[in-house]
């Protein structure tokens, strides 16, 4: 196990990303290539990466222990107990660090706190494994179910992903959250959700989340000189995110809004 990690950002009093009120830390590095992401920052390598913001050159990551991240998240303790909170380790994809969150996680699991991860789940489900004793919550991402789609589109072998989801869905101690991001000309055509329904109402699965696609991570991509090429993409309108809704419940599936992609 590695006692150190790449952080690039600590985000506290989050609501989403996990049930109560929780501490999501972000790791570096991310194999995949949405060209979505709101994280840009966190892809490609797990290793320092520079911005120019605000015309000042900005170092983006920094390698932190187990034990002083630790001591920071502990801090709101007492928020995650009176609200049914925790910490969820987020990225970038946390799986590219699987050694340093499996002892974060389980730290912070022997000190009793509600644990969670978001992942897109394109690893070997050895990398997976490491993480479940110390782990309460795994959010996983379902982007785009074709598989040459998702190979070309963002670099996702659908396949393993797959295996995974399934893999988790047998773990009985851990709460498997499937997530929908709803990117509009990616992952929202009515083809390719209904291949989504369709996978999740035959594995039995009861409820998802769905992320609706937002701007927010826009002005990243000048502080990076990369180009975005959802600049002027409006998100979806609260109609067809309703329509989304409802071809999940149609098939007895309860799609919950939570938190933006
Ligand atoms: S998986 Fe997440 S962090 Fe990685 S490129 Fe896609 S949106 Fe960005």
């Amino acid at each position: 196990m590695k006692d150190k990690g790449l952080v690039f950002n600590i985000q506290r009093y989050s609501v989403h990303d996990g049930g109560g009120i929780r501490t999501i830390v972000f790791l570096k590095g991310c194999p995949l290539r949405c060209p979505w992401c709101s994280n840009p920052e966190s892809r490609k390598a797990v290793q320092p990466a520079s911005w120019i913001k605000n015309g000042k050159e900005e170092t983006v990551g920094e390698w932190r222990l187990v034990n002083e991240l630790v001591d920071e998240v502990m801090k709101d303790d007492i928020f995650y107990r009176t609200s049914g909170g925790g910490v969820t380790l987020s990225g970038g994809e946390v799986l590219m660090q699987a050694d340093f969150a499996a002892m974060l996680l389980k730290e912070l699991s022997d000190l009793g706190v509600h644990t969670a991860i978001e992942t897109t789940g394109c690893f070997p489900v050895e990398r997976i494994k490491t993480l479940m004793p110390y782990l309460n919550q795994v959010l996983f991402d379902l982007k785009i179910m074709d598989s040459e789609d998702s190979k070309r589109v963002i670099g996702a072998d659908i396949a393993v992903v797959k295996a995974n989801f399934e893999y988790l869905l047998t773990q009985d101690d851990v709460e498997l959250i499937p997530r929908i991001p709803l990117i509009p000309g990616y992952t929202d055509s009515m083809d390719n959700i209904l291949e989504i329904v369709t996978y999740l109402s035959s594995l039995g699965v009861t409820a998802v989340h769905l992320l609706p696609f937002h701007q927010y991570g826009s002005s990243k991509y000048d502080y990076l000189s990369w180009e975005y090429t959802m600049k002027d993409v409006e998100p979806l309108s609260k109609t067809e995110i309703e329509t989304v809704q409802k071809a999940f419940e149609a098939h007895g599936i309860v799609a919950n809004i939570d938190g933006l992609e």
